[in-house]
C-alpha cells in the first residue's frame, strides 16, 4: 500500500511535486527538485497535512 505525499519547496513554500512512498517509511522525505518559482534546484520536504 502506498501513501501519496506532497513535496513543498523550503524556500518559497510552493507545493511543486506529488510523490508516493511506502507506508512503512516513517522518516520525512526530503529531495532536491527544480522549483519553477525559485527557478533553481531547492530542497523540498514532505508537506504535513
Ligand atoms: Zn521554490
Amino acid at each position: 500500500m502506498r501513501e501519496y505525499v506532497t513535496m513543498v519547496c523550503k524556500e518559497c513554500s510552493n507545493r511543486n511535486y506529488r510523490t508516493s512512498k511506502k507506508t512503512q517509511q516513517t522518516e520525512k522525505l526530503e529531495l532536491r527538485k527544480f522549483c519553477n518559482y525559485c527557478r533553481k534546484h531547492t530542497g523540498h520536504k514532505e508537506y504535513k497535512k
